[in-house]
């Protein structure tokens, strides 16, 4: 068996290694590619050896990266619960803007757009639609919700988009089934490099991971939209980075994705998976948000 104390032992003879936020887990400046932010990650639990560059998509193991470093590794391969590289190797797309390296230009929303407003006649139909999936008023005020009658957004509820206090992009979401498409996004607009609701979650510990912005008005203070239903890699060591916890939660039929999610972050966090059983988190109750939530479980059969 691999003994984790000497594999590590071993690799600081070759890096840095800076402590991450559980045992066994391990920043460093990746030396395959020009990274200086620390963004190799090194895993060496036992039952949980991985290591995966979030800048230049560099995967493997603690004894391989070992191996590729030069260094020897005669123990029996430590990677009895191998993390499967494939869904980690992603298009080089992904690491070409982040927000930190390429902070995104000034944004400002659309000229069309009003604040949501309950005595506006105009906004009556938005407001039915909001009503319709039952959240609470405070909340569509505190995210600054509009809507615009006129424009390319026209006939959409618009959500502002923020990113450290920035304005940084919106989405408009039609509010009559026969507008299309139904989500649209401001013009440069990278959503895969963002998490909704970011700035209001990080200062919990714990992030509830959703698919949209709708999800996200269901649980305002800890859950954040990856505008889709899987992350980037962009997106994924920000959580790595800013939370100790995650607990994936996505519309019950997305379980394959869950599933992805689940094996990109665990090794680096603890992760849990919340599966709710009627409908998306935007549609569910609190009662059903808070039970799945409740009886989150860690999947770490799905490594294997
Ligand atoms: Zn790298």
């Amino acid at each position: 068996m691999a003994d984790p104390r000497q594999l590590e032992f071993k690799l600081r003879a070759f890096l840095d290694l800076k402590d991450g936020s559980r045992i066994g887990q391990f920043w460093s400046d990746c030396p395959f590619c020009p990274d200086e932010k620390r963004r190799l990650g090194i895993s060496i639990r036992e039952q949980m050896f991985a290591v995966h560059c979030f800048h230049c998509g560099y995967s493997g193991n603690p004894a391989s990266l070992l191996r590729d470093l030069g260094g020897k590794w005669e123990g029996r391969a430590p990677v009895y619960r191998r993390i499967s590289l494939e869904t980690w190797s992603q298009s080089q797309r992904d690491f070409a803007t982040r927000p930190k390296d390429n902070p995104a230009p000034p944004c400002s929303l659309p000229r069309e757009f009003s604040q949501l407003d309950r005595r506006s006649l105009t906004h009556k139909s938005a407001w039915d639609y909001i009503n319709s999936r039952g959240h609470a008023r405070e909340t569509i005020l505190a995210f600054g919700m509009g809507y615009c009658l006129r424009g390319k957004f026209s006939g959409r509820i618009v959500f502002p988009i923020h990113y450290e206090g920035a304005l940084v992009g919106y989405q408009g979401r039609a509010i009559a089934d026969d507008l299309k498409p139904k989500y649209r996004f401001s013009d440069d607009f990278q959503a895969s490099d963002y998490l909704f609701n970011f700035d209001r979650a990080c200062h919990s510990t714990t992030v509830v991971i959703m698919e949209g912005i709708f999800d996200v008005l269901s649980l305002p203070d800890c859950s954040v939209a990856v505008f889709g239903n899987m992350l980037s890699e962009t997106q994924t060591l920000q959580v790595i980075r800013t939370w100790k916890k995650a607990i994936v939660m996505l519309d019950p039929q997305e379980k394959a994705n869950a599933r992805r999610i689940f094996r990109k972050l665990s090794p680096f966090m603890d992760t849990r998976v919340a599966v709710l059983s009627r409908t998306d988190p935007g549609a569910s109750t609190q009662k059903e948000i808070q039970a799945a939530i409740k009886s989150a479980r860690n999947k770490e059969r799905w490594i294997l």
